[in-house]
């Protein structure tokens, strides 16, 4: 008798559809296809690897399943804009801080321009 479990990975040993994004050696969300290729109408080649730990494996997928991995990879990139326009607005309040502090000490002259 065989019994059927629930795997994170396929018959390729690649991670099922709902966690390709996230690397099952290291739990890492950041995983990416670094290399693809149509095999099929609705079916890609990927190869995926994670940049934190560097694990890395081939699967055959469908449309869906890289659509899926697509919106995790676009939705990634949207919060890492942001993480990153608030890091600069942070950086530039820090300066303009900075900058008035040192005027109100008299600490920047003409001939520093
Ligand atoms: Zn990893």
């Amino acid at each position: 008798m065989r019994i059927h479990t629930q795997s994170r990975f396929n018959d390729a040993g690649a991670p099922a559809i709902a966690t390709l994004h996230v690397c099952p050696r290291c739990a890492c969300e950041l995983v990416q296809p670094v290399a693809w290729e149509q095999t099929a109408s609705d079916r890609c080649l990927l190869r995926l690897e994670c940049p934190n730990c560097r694990w890395s494996a081939h699967g055959s997928y469908d449309r869906r399943q890289v659509d899926r991995l697509e919106q995790q990879l676009e939705d990634g990139f949207a919060r890492m804009l942001e993480d990153l326009r608030r890091l600069k607005q942070a950086n530039t309040a820090d300066r303009v801080e900075r900058f008035t502090a040192a005027l109100q000490a008299d600490l920047i002259l003409p001939e520093d321009f």
